[in-house]
């Protein structure tokens, strides 16, 4: 119940010297979940100690080349440093047809499998205790948003609440733990939520990649841990926002109040605004608390209890 969101790019479009293009990792349990791989990705994941090896599924959100033609060169570094596990890429049938080519024009022959899934409205994808789904977002027709939802595990073992239920140590209290019902001898059932101190909720993380607020978002980000939202301009902008289908910071804290998610993360950040101030005023006037992305930020993020989190950022 623990894990690190790390900024690798947070630029809109086009690169800055601070801010590079689209790219955002999540690391649990040393496997990491990649959004969007902008150009320069795998050099920002080299500065943070991130290895191609451990990525276990990338997703991209849409195809603008801002947010995936870093792909081709992350894919070839893998080869070299020879991966061996499947590698899962999430994206639009346009960005496969890309990467598939591009493998083929190189001649390139991957010494891994390379799974590919199409994105489509209602796409789910288990990976291990964690699970990928996708929604679709405003912005080009191919566009859609993710969230990273982390199975609910059942708290810690009551042993004293076992013996006086009348269960006997050994494999019964192993199969409570792992979450299974057991019957007793006698007939009675013992279920988990009997001899443990509850179930510990999994994280949600919520990407929308590039897009205007939107009526989808709200629905899946309800609730998430954290909202992770376009915030391109600032409400000065707004005709602009409309024009080029991206979001303003106010409007991302919309978004995030009605959604009533615990914190609000703004990324894709146009390369006009050389200071977060503004992002941060135009925003925390409808939601709190909300954090504006720098490259290479990192932000733990922890449960500590049913309804609460505990986030820690740890700037470059
Ligand atoms: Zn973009
Ligand atoms: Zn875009």
């Amino acid at each position: 119940m623990s894990l690190d969101i790390i900024f690798l790019g947070t630029s809109s479009a086009i690169p800055t010297t601070s801010r590079w293009l689209p790219s955002i990792a999540i690391i649990r349990r040393g496997k990491v979940f990649l959004m969007d791989c902008g150009e320069g990705t795998q050099i920002r994941m080299l500065r943070m100690g991130i290895s191609p090896l451990k990525v276990d599924t990338i997703m991209i959100t849409h195809s603008h080349g801002d947010h995936f033609f870093g792909l081709l060169g992350l894919l070839q570094t893998m080869n070299i440093l020879s991966r061996r596990d499947p590698l899962q890429i999430v994206a639009s049938s346009k960005i496969i047809e890309f990467v598939e080519t591009g493998l083929e024009l190189t001649e390139s022959i991957m010494g891994f499998e390379l799974n590919f899934y199409e994105t489509v409205e209602g796409f789910k994808l288990r990976r291990n205790d964690v699970t990928i789904e996708a929604f679709k977002v405003e912005h080009t027709d191919d566009s859609f948003g993710y969230i990273i939802r982390e199975d609910d595990v059942w708290g810690e073992f009551i042993p004293e609440k076992a013996l006086s239920l009348g269960v006997p140590m050994g494999p019964l209290w192993k199969k409570l733990q792992r979450g299974e019902e057991i019957v007793l001898e006698d007939g009675r059932i013992v279920t988990p939520s009997m001899v443990t101190k509850g179930i510990k909720r999994g994280l949600k993380i919520v990407y929308t990649g590039d897009t205007r607020p939107s009526e989808n978002t709200i629905r899946a980000a309800r609730g998430a841990d954290i909202l992770i939202h376009d915030s391109t301009f600032t409400s000065d902008r707004l005709e602009r926002a409309m024009e080029t289908l991206h979001s303003t910071a106010r409007e991302a804290a919309l978004i995030a109040r009605a959604a009533n998610v615990k914190l609000l993360i703004l990324t894709h950040i146009s390369a006009r605004y050389t200071s977060p101030v503004s992002l941060l005023r135009d925003s925390v006037e409808v939601f709190k608390p909300v954090v504006v992305a720098c490259d290479l930020l990192r932000v733990n993020v922890r449960r500590v209890d049913k309804n609460s989190i505990l986030w820690r950022l740890d700037l470059p």
